[in-house]
């Protein structure tokens, strides 16, 4: 597949990718668009044109709120009708003209949370993730607990602090107790984190009382981002005991800015791993798949920066749809916008872990990076990057939306 758009195709945001975000220019208003190459395709602006006219029903609704959350609510049958009517206006030659109107640099913009938040569910569902902290926590303890291999653990996190990829991150400040004193201290947290996470962005919603099969994941589930879940782990290993995650999480959680189509993403379905002991069967997906996301993790320090760890999602124990069984299985309803994250991504490999505390065991084993020195938690004015590439459905490479965020001192 070919575009009209210059160096669209090997930029990892050709037309076969056509991720959605929000963007605005200066003194300009909110604009739903599609990335292609290193341009903002705007969808309210093509609508202004006539360009989708007939797409969808009520196309104000979608297109001119400068929000994805009117596309979101629409079903998978609308998602695939614009996505259709983009994929000609960006391969036809006959579309430059006009279309190029509604194209605008990239670095003219500034790119917006592209959808309200919902409910934010965060998993733990990375195998290799799991035995490592279980390991760094609880040395005297099995590694997994006993549950693990039966569900897909997971919590609620705080919609309102999730933020789009390039907002900066203030280290929290909290409660912490220091292994060898007797009462715990307050103050700014001195083992912040992050987790490279994969979140899935739920479109059209569900009835209460009644629970959402892994076989209706893609009547459901419209796209993917990549997560940053940043995390205080002092904080973290003072309050979690007995109701998990607290405030050692909320205070920031970063997501791409762009958006990408579950459609775009069909070629990189591959098998999930095998489970032992076989799951209740409300678990059971009658075509399992997880995705081959190619992630990376990159951290700047001091004017130089690293690629520290290259974590395979593809390695997730439980799948994308097990995830969303499990959530509804009590008859949680689902609510368009909600956001749930697969856990932080960690392979086999020690350059495979998604997170500092696990590449420096707990801070005991400070990794040494070139160029970097040793690094074990980050310090204020660091910048972390996750980035992730898959197979595209033309064959290409598809790059995901970027999460950056640098991190700024507490108040
Ligand atoms: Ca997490």
């Amino acid at each position: 597949m070919s575009s009209w758009v210059p160096g669209a195709a090997e930029s990892g945001f050709g037309p076969s990718h056509l991720p959605y975000g929000v963007v605005t220019t200066p003194g300009g208003h909110p604009e739903l668009a599609v990335r292609i190459g290193d341009h903002a395709l705007s969808l309210a602006r093509l609508h202004d044109m006539g360009k989708l006219d007939g797409v969808v029903p009520h196309a104000v609704e979608v297109f001119d709120i400068g929000s994805l959350d009117g596309l979101l609510e629409r079903g998978p049958d609308q998602w695939a009708a614009v996505r259709r009517r983009l994929t000609e206006i960006v391969t036809d030659p006959a579309e430059e003209l006009m279309a190029h109107e509604a194209m605008l640099h990239l670095v003219d913009t500034t790119a917006l949370l592209p959808w309200t938040v919902a409910d934010y569910v965060d998993f733990y569902s990375s195998e290799h993730h799991a035995t490592n902290v279980g390991r760094i926590f609880r040395p005297d303890a099995d590694a997994l607990t006993p549950n693990w291999k039966h569900l897909p653990i997971g919590y609620h996190g705080r919609a309102g602090t999730v933020v789009v990829s390039g907002t900066e991150v203030v280290r929290p400040n909290g409660q912490r107790k220091p292994p060898h004193e007797e009462s715990p201290v307050f103050g700014p947290s001195r083992r912040l984190d992050v987790e490279v996470e994969v979140g899935f962005v739920v479109g059209a919603g569900s009835s209460q009382g009644t629970a959402v099969p892994a076989s209706d994941f893609t009547e459901h589930v419209f796209g993917v981002v990549l997560v940053n879940d940043w995390s205080a782990r002092d904080i973290q290993a003072w309050e979690y005991v007995p109701l998990g995650p607290f405030l050692a999480k909320s205070f920031a959680t970063s997501v791409s800015a762009w958006v990408t189509p579950l459609e775009a993403l069909a070629s990189a379905r591959v098998a999930p791993p095998a489970q032992d002991p076989t799951p209740f069967p409300y678990l059971d997906d009658p075509d399992p798949w997880a995705l081959d996301l190619r992630l990376s993790l990159e951290l700047e320090r001091g004017g130089a920066s690293a690629v520290v760890s290259r974590p395979p999602f593809a390695t997730t124990y439980w799948t994308p749809g097990q995830q969303l069984a499990h959530l509804t299985v009590n008859g949680a309803s689902l609510r368009t916008g909600d956001l749930y994250a697969s856990g932080t991504v960690s392979g086999p490999e020690v350059g495979q872990r998604g997170s500092f505390l696990e590449l420096s065991w707990g801070g005991r084993e400070p990794l040494v990076v070139e160029g970097l020195g040793e690094v074990a938690f980050l310090e204020d004015g660091d910048v972390v990057t996750i980035r992730g590439e898959a197979t595209a459905v033309d064959g290409g490479t598809l790059t995901l939306g970027e999460v950056v965020g640098r991190i700024r001192p507490a108040v």
